[in-house]
């Protein structure tokens, strides 16, 4: 192991136990498994039962339902009996939060229960008591009295259990002792599973989920860490991030947090939650996976050198690297974005458009947009008309050296230009390339061209690679650069060949957001070398996805942040419409956290640090809140969004949307 991984420098799956669920074997190396969770109402057994085989039929291995009380979990046998009437002998879990007995009763019928440990036996109060030694372990006593009984059902039927912790929905207990931590995340889930171990039971699953992906990640990695030296060995894992929302930041979401950890080999089975119809979420699995089949990530072998020093790979992510700035890159600065248009000719003003900059022809002025790229490289095609005052370009050496403007206006160099010392430089900034362990045999002096740039203060490193293991080559880049002292910036550049957007979003996500949460990279730079040439509207897919990357990383806030919940049978109103209807008002608040819940039982809890929620209390009825507390009780949903809309103006977080900068 190193760290957390079987490896940090190739792609190695984790040994876990092997855990079966029905037929189904997690785990142990078998392929990622993908699964979902039904929306529908759990005592519909027609809409369960249709809703499960389209989700089945879109590729689900596993079907998770709720199961809120005891008539829904006893409600499953109808709809486990239906579904194997029509052939679908896919593996059912039941979702349990607060009703124990409800568990007992569904452990007997289908293959696997899931229960969180924050709420099985606690009670969520978000009160922060004060527990003595004696207190607590009497808390964990009590546990154990609760759990003990479900833990024998399982073992006599033969039934696999997920212990799923939610950073939201922790228990005050563990909250009072760790706080809102990833460590108090893995503790909690650990109590649990001390018990079952107690019991000689094994056949667990466990997940750490979180909608901030940077705590979903450390959570997971220290459960490793703790399994490993507590245990000695480790169980299956879970991935998700919950409430991440819909479309394109949902799925982007979704793809840092679980892709992040399996690129270092974690993980062996994902849900991607979305506030969508549950099978839209399994093709979004499918590209995730497809990354790390075994036939593909096994052709090309690792040329990644081991890394020397792991003490300075921090694992809770902050690995920021020391940089001093190069004008607006590195040092304190948000990360920038490079809008790559090598491959569009005669670029003209409207094209900018794509990348947040729309001009006015009447005023002559530009209107920026808060998703504006901060760089445009433009290779060889020379823009000749006057670039907004926070664009600045990026040319080629040789288009460069004509360019009469030179202070917003500058070269980009591979390795071997950059040493070369009758080539001429920018006093202010020079990108130098630097491949990061790709195959190619080169005769590059790496040795001489750390010692010049170190003390080149205009030198912004560009690190790219054609290594199938990127994330762990550029990363392994980084901490090579630590280790020599070299404090320059470097933005991390992605290619794509992937076909589609879909794979294309999924890739661009993880590549560089895996490296963004770990605090490697000054700037993103995707560029998409694949598609048509003239496609334009790949640039704006490619700024949005730019800044979509940064958001979920949290790396540079530049819109609203919506944390809605998938939806389940406890789903109080049309989820996604309400999440459209709250999203097309508060679009334009830039750096507000929304959260969307359907249910009063766990929104509140599960809405993680939201600055407001919208919560469903009761058939048409919304409860407001302004963080965890309470506003607004019971507001009917015709007038919900226009109360939220005055809670936010008596907050001061509103801003009309005329004065918002939208492009
Ligand atoms: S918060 Fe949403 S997904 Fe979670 S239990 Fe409530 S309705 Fe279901």
């Amino acid at each position: 192991m190193e760290l957390f991984a079987e490896s940090l420098t190739e792609y190695k799956r984790l040994k876990t136990l092997e855990v079966k669920v029905g037929d189904l074997l997690i785990g142990n190396y078998h392929p990622i498994r993908i699964q979902t969770m039904t929306t529908t109402d759990t005592m519909n057994t027609a809409a369960t039962v249709e809703q499960s085989i389209r989700c089945i039929e879109a590729g689900a291995e596993l079907v998770r339902i709720t199961a809120p009380s005891k008539k829904e979990a006893e409600n499953l046998l109808n709809i486990k009996n239906e579904l194997h009437k029509r052939g679908y002998k896919t593996p059912l879990v039941a979702d349990i939060h607060f009703t124990p007995n409800a568990a007992e009763i569904a452990a007997r019928i289908v293959e696997k229960v899931r229960v969180n440990p924050g709420n099985y036996v606690d009670k969520k109060k978000f009160e922060l008591i004060e527990y003595s030694d004696a207190d607590y372990q009497e808390e964990i006593e009590r546990i154990r009295n609760r759990f003990t009984p479900l833990i024998k059902i399982c073992k006599e039927y033969g039934t696999a259990m997920r212990i799923g912790t939610n950073h939201g929905s922790l228990s005050d207990r563990i909250m009072s002792r760790y706080g809102d931590t990833a460590i108090g995340m893995v503790e909690s889930a650990m109590e649990f599973l001390r018990i079952a171990e107690s019991e000689n039971y094994y056949n667990i699953v466990l997940s750490m989920k979180s909608s901030n992906p940077q705590v979903m990640v450390q959570a997971y990695r220290l459960l490793i860490e703790n399994m490993q030296s507590e245990l000695g060995h480790c169980y299956p894992l879970h991935l998700g991030v919950t409430e991440a929302g819909d479309g394109e930041d949902g799925r982007i979401k979704s793809a840092i947090g679980i892709g992040t950890l399996l690129e270092d080999g974690i993980g062996d089975t994902i849900r991607v939650s979305l506030t969508e119809d549950s099978e839209f979420e399994l093709p979004v699995c499918e590209n995730i996976v497809k990354r790390y089949d075994p036939a593909k990530v096994n052709q090309q072998k690792s040329n990644v050198p081991p890394i020397k020093n792991l003490s300075k790979l921090n694992i809770t992510g902050m690995n920021t690297r020391k940089t001093f700035s190069v004008q607006n890159i590195g040092g304190k600065n948000l990360p920038v974005v490079v809008a790559d248009f090598y491959k569009k000719e005669n670029i003209r003003r409207e094209d900018l458009r794509d990348i947040g900059y729309k001009y006015n022809p009447v005023t002559d002025k530009w209107n920026i947009s808060d998703m504006a790229a901060d760089f445009i490289y433009a290779g060889e095609n020379k823009i000749d008309f006057a670039l907004p005052g926070t664009l600045k370009l990026i040319y080629n050496h040789d288009l460069w050296k004509l360019s009469p403007d030179k202070a917003n206006s500058f070269p980009v160099f591979n390795a071997e230009q950059y040493l070369d010392d009758s080539l001429q430089k920018s006093s202010l900034i020079n990108f130098v390339m630097l491949d990061c362990y790709s195959k190619k045999e080169t005769d590059f002096d790496e040795e001489n061209f750390f010692e010049k740039i170190k003390n080149d203060h205009t030198v912004v490193l560009c690190l790219s690679t054609e290594n199938i293991n990127a994330v762990q080559s550029i990363r392994r880049m980084c901490l090579e650069l630590t280790d020599n002292g070299i404090q320059n910036p470097a933005i991390i550049i992605c290619d794509n060949q992937k076909p589609t957007r879909a794979e294309s979003l999924i890739h661009f996500a993880i590549e560089t957001g895996a490296l963004l949460i770990d605090g490697f990279g000054n700037g993103i730079w995707l560029s998409d070398h694949y598609n048509d040439k003239n496609h334009i509207a790949e640039y704006k897919f490619m700024n949005s996805i730019a800044f979509g990357i940064l958001q979920a990383s949290r790396t540079r806030i530049s819109k609203t942040e919506f944390i809605s919940c998938p939806s389940c049978g406890r789903t109080l109103f049309d989820l996604q419409e309400t999440t459209a209807k709250v999203r097309a008002v508060t679009h334009h608040l830039k750096g507000l956290k929304i959260a969307i819940m359907g249910c009063i039982v766990n929104g509140p809890g599960e809405m993680a640090d939201a600055d407001f929620g919208y919560v469903g209390s009761g058939p048409g009825k919304i409860t407001l809140y302004k963080g965890k507390e309470v506003v607004k009780r019971n507001v009917p949903e015709g007038i919900a969004v226009e109360e939220l809309i005055s809670l936010l103006k008596e907050n001061n977080a509103w801003v009309e949307p005329e004065h918002a900068l939208l492009v």
